[in-house]
């Protein structure tokens, strides 16, 4: 049994003041909500922004439901709220997953979810990322390929790539991966990303990256 720990370092939470959305540190912002967001009949996407926090939220909502739905018994899961990404800079982040290894006997690994934008307005920039480093485990790029290739067969790859110390995955100790999972700024991908959010292509890529650490 593996133990996934989600993180969702854009947490903090919007409320509704006179109607509007007012958010809190949600990272970065799309210019409009994802068709189908809130069961909308209609095929433009509405003119008001939804925020990387939110969106990252119910992605792992869904996915959670996912994982409940597919009756495997390789997984369990559990998510971090991580308030907001200032009180919580990476170095704070990798610490408390670190704390949370104390308490899981199992294997773990650690996906930090986020989602990426260019300017303001819709845009043609387009595609995933993800980074990792295997400085803390040596399994840490095998989970990021198996993710990365599985994930988002729609969105065209930007790269697969170490990341910068500054992102602290070499401090997690367990394998890690940061993915920004598409541009909430590309009407196309924001469209795709509404439909299925890469949960079942994830899903299949942490099954692949089970098999090859249990293999050896
Ligand atoms: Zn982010």
């Amino acid at each position: 049994m593996t133990t996934i720990i989600y993180g969702n370092p854009h947490g903090r939470v919007y409320y509704m003041h006179g109607g509007k959305r007012v958010y809190m540190e949600s990272g970065k912002k799309s210019p409009g909500m994802p068709q189908g967001w809130h069961e909308s009949e209609s095929d433009e996407l509405p003119e008001i922004g939804i925020h990387e926090g939110e969106w990252v939220y119910n992605m792992l909502n869904k996915y959670t439901e996912h994982l409940w739905n597919t009756d495997s018994p390789l997984f369990a899961k559990t998510q971090v709220m991580f308030n907001s990404a200032s009180e919580y800079p990476p170095k704070a982040r990798a610490a408390a997953v670190n704390l949370l290894l104390k308490y899981i006997d199992d294997d773990a690994i650690y996906i930090e979810p986020h989602c990426n934008a260019s300017g303001n307005d819709w845009s043609d920039a387009q595609g995933h990322k993800v980074l990792y480093n295997e400085a803390a485990s040596k399994f840490a790029p095998m989970l990021s390929r198996c993710i990365d290739v599985n994930k988002a067969p729609d969105t065209k790859e930007r790269a697969l790539k170490l990341a910068a110390l500054s992102w602290a995955l070499d401090e997690v100790n367990c394998p890690a991966m940061y993915a920004e999972m598409f541009f909430m700024t590309n009407k196309y991908e924001t469209a795709i990303a509404q439909k299925y959010l890469g949960i079942e292509g994830s899903y299949l890529g942490l099954q692949e990256f089970h098999n090859e650490v249990n293999d050896d």
